[in-house]
């Protein structure tokens, strides 16, 4: 692999494990939040054949705006404006309530970039892998369901993009809803 594609993307892991550095997961085990990031871009070329370092760098970043104090500027500064506009298409606005950002998802999912639905795709699979096998602690059978649902409606908009993974996705969805469903209450 040439030098500057392993030093970016070592950078980008540097950079978004600092900025996450005193955050955790949800599930029981509290895991370093950075963990997430990680598994996302390792889907990405494992299972997605993406081998765009833009997007596997967008993909380490994609939660260093939404969730810790990382500023546009700053990602552009380190990463370029290629990876800072797929990151802020990635991006709630934290100021609006959680219900309402979880429909806009849906609603903006169609308009993003290729490169940002593919992230957003990938995102989705880890997503609800975690809350299939490691949930938040305090998630009740039917708040794992639902959140299995809106993220089917969220992928809707992202598809066309990456065969590899929206199969992934689909396969996924469907062995959770049968373990979640035979699951006791
Ligand atoms: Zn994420």
């Amino acid at each position: 692999m040439p030098k500057e594609i392993t030093t970016v993307i070592l950078k980008a892991l540097q950079f978004a494990a600092r900025k996450h550095e005193t955050q955790r997961r949800k599930d029981v085990a509290a895991s370093p939040y950075i963990n997430h990031p990680i598994e996302v871009a390792n889907l990405l070329a494992e299972v997605g054949d993406v081998t765009d370092v833009d997007i596997l760098v967008a993909a380490i970043l994609h939660d260093t705006l939404e969730d810790t104090k990382t500023t546009p500027e700053e990602l552009e500064q380190h990463f370029g404006l290629d990876v800072r506009l797929i990151v802020e298409g990635l991006t709630d606005d934290k100021q609006l309530g959680k219900e309402v950002r979880k429909q806009l998802q849906i609603k903006h999912a169609s308009r993003l970039s290729g490169r940002a639905k593919v992230i957003k795709l990938a995102d989705k699979v880890c997503n609800i892998e975690d809350v299939i096998e490691r949930p938040p602690a305090d998630w009740p059978l039917e708040r794992r369901k639902d959140y299995l649902d809106w993220t089917e409606k969220v992928v809707h908009g992202c598809r066309g993009t990456n065969a590899l993974l929206e199969s992934c996705y689909d396969q996924l969805l469907k062995a959770g809803r049968s373990a979640l469903h035979g699951a006791p209450e």
